[in-house]
């Protein structure tokens, strides 16, 4: 399923969730007990592929507390394994050498299953009593025996933005990026903050650029860790920048012809794109388009 017209990397992907067995023990227990069950075998959290897409291997049945219901493709039950002594992930370079050949679909499933994954990695004791806490839910949650607090995989909202001033956007560079690349201005949004006061925020702080308007273009699930990223294009009251150097490293304004070149990835191009998986590229390409 896709709900935009420009290419959105980790969108599009054909899980049907089956919400409704996670809760259901008979459900879940015929889906288990399906032999035509595939796992989605992330040993580190990387994914294996073959042909461009997710390797799957036979399932075999593991105990309710390692297992983690993806959902359904073509009918088939998807599963993946909760380890219970798994460290944290990290972002290996060779995955994003990997995501740069998988289509946004099966991206989209490998996220799903990285971001819960690494949440139950990362919160094995109970945020109010401090207790262990287990998996329930098909692993879409974890419940505190002791205080029978439950607790769910959260995904934190970033706004993305392009700033645009007569037909040229900013763009901007953080130090630990690539050598030449540039990308739209980033940040969390906040608590008790819309989407685009988190943008004209960001905007201001990083860039000291005041925006107008704001409007949404698409938005997309970056599981490093579980980010929902939002992106925006701003409409700003002048082009003079005031740069927050403890953010940035360089802002600039680039014009059409110059975005145009950095996404076909001229080696004379102003500045260096984004991948074609990041929402950052999706949103140059909305730009030019005239959304
Ligand atoms: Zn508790």
């Amino acid at each position: 399923m896709s709900f935009n017209d420009i290419y959105v990397g980790f969108t599009g992907s054909p899980l049907d969730r089956v919400e409704i067995a996670r809760h259901d023990a008979e459900a879940l227990a015929a889906l288990a007990n399906n032999p035509n069950a595939l796992l989605l075998d992330m040993p580190d959290y990387l994914p294996s592929t073959e042909n461009g897409a997710l390797a799957w291997t036979p399932y075999t049945p593991l105990p309710p507390e390692e297992r983690l219901l993806l959902g359904l493709i073509d009918g088939i039950p998807r599963f993946a394994r909760i380890d219970p002594a798994a460290a944290a992930a990290r972002r290996w370079a060779e995955l994003m050498t990997v995501l740069d050949t998988l289509p946004a679909g099966e991206a989209g499933i490998y996220a799903a299953a990285r971001s819960v994954l690494d949440w139950h990695a990362r919160h094995r004791f109970c945020a109010n009593c401090g207790a262990k806490t287990a998996p329930h839910h098909a692993g879409w949650g974890r419940l505190c025996p002791q205080c029978d607090t439950e607790h769910y995989p959260r995904t934190d909202p970033v706004v993305i933005m392009l700033a645009e001033y007569q037909d040229r956007v900013l763009v901007g560079r953080q130090p630990m990026f690539a050598p030449g690349r540039y990308s739209a201005l980033a940040g969390f949004v906040e608590v008790g903050e819309s989407i685009e006061e988190a943008v004209a925020r960001e905007l201001r702080e990083e860039a000291g650029v005041v925006a107008t308007s704001v409007r949404y273009i698409a938005s997309q699930p970056w599981p490093f860790p579980s980010q929902l990223m939002v992106a925006c294009i701003a409409t700003v009251a002048d082009d003079t920048i005031t740069l927050d150097m403890a953010e940035l490293e360089d802002a600039k304004w680039v014009s059409r012809p110059e975005v145009e070149a950095a996404l076909r990835g001229d080696a004379d191009a102003a500045f260096g794109a984004p991948p074609r998986y990041a929402i950052a590229n999706s949103l140059f390409n909305a730009w030019l388009a005239g959304k």
